[in-house]
């Protein structure tokens, strides 16, 4: 069955209600493929306004949610908060919650464990550090980072996964399609090794790191390519342009 193409936007900390509602304005206007599936990752305070001005083409995210329903967490919010809004996706184990956060391996794989028996989808994060891939150790490092998880969790149907290299996240340094299709095809393998070979060809890998309007259809040519996970380029105009790039 082939990969429906997939194309998340990271907010971050950014935006306001004018900035969200500019942001809205060009989705609709579009044209968006209808053969993409997309996302936009909402700071957690504006997650409800934003849910009632999107068209229903476009889902919504949330950037993070914590392990357990709810309790004396102060700061936290809940898969389970996150559904009673309507909001089905959550970005975990993204690599400012990794490195600015100090989350470990074992806490975003208990984090993704917990949303998905909650019924929230999730867009798992992971990717190595420069110094890591020039010390020859990318895939060390991003197969103990979905091992932590794949431990922990019983089926990966909810789960969209994003390479995406810390050296190429808000830098201008995208990775060549060549680099990031090298590594969605080494995490491919690695799925029919430990996983299974149907959770290999279903589950969608996609790339994270400086996708712009302008290298975005280069990357999507890439077979082990099935979408983005778009920061700074998802707060402008040229986003509608990367959701088409498969066109
Ligand atoms: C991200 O936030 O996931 C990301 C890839 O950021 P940027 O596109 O700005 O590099």
């Amino acid at each position: 069955m082939a990969r429906k193409f997939f194309v998340g936007g990271n907010w971050k900390m950014n935006g306001n209600k004018n900035e969200i509602n500019n942001i809205v304005n060009f989705l609709k206007a579009g044209p968006l493929d209808a053969n993409v599936e997309v996302v936009v990752g909402v700071p957690s305070i504006y997650l409800t306004y934003t849910k009632s001005i999107l068209p229903n083409n476009i889902s919504i995210s949330a950037q993070n949610a914590y392990k357990v329903e709810k309790g004396a967490f102060t700061g936290e919010i809940s898969p389970a908060m996150l559904l009673d809004n309507g909001i089905p996706w959550v970005i975990l184990g993204h690599s400012e919650r990794r490195n600015v956060f100090g989350e470990t391996d074992t806490l975003i794989a208990e984090k993704v464990a917990h949303a998905l028996a909650a019924g929230i989808k999730v867009i798992a994060c992971i990717g190595e550090k420069l110094e890591e891939r020039e010390a020859g150790k990318t895939e060390e490092v991003i197969f103990l980072q979905i091992k932590a998880i794949a431990d922990k969790i019983k089926s990966w149907d909810n789960v969209v996964l994003a390479y995406e290299p810390v050296w190429a996240i808000g830098t201008g340094k995208t990775a060549t399609p060549q680099q990031a299709q090298e590594v969605h095809n080494k995490l491919r393998q690695w799925f029919s090794k430990n996983v299974s070979p149907a959770v290999s060809e279903s589950l969608r890998i996609i790339y994270g790191g400086s996708v712009t309007a302008d290298n975005a259809k280069d990357l999507a040519k890439e077979s082990d390519i099935d979408g983005f996970l778009v920061g700074g380029a998802s707060l402008n105009s040229g986003f509608v342009t990367i959701i088409n790039a498969k066109q």
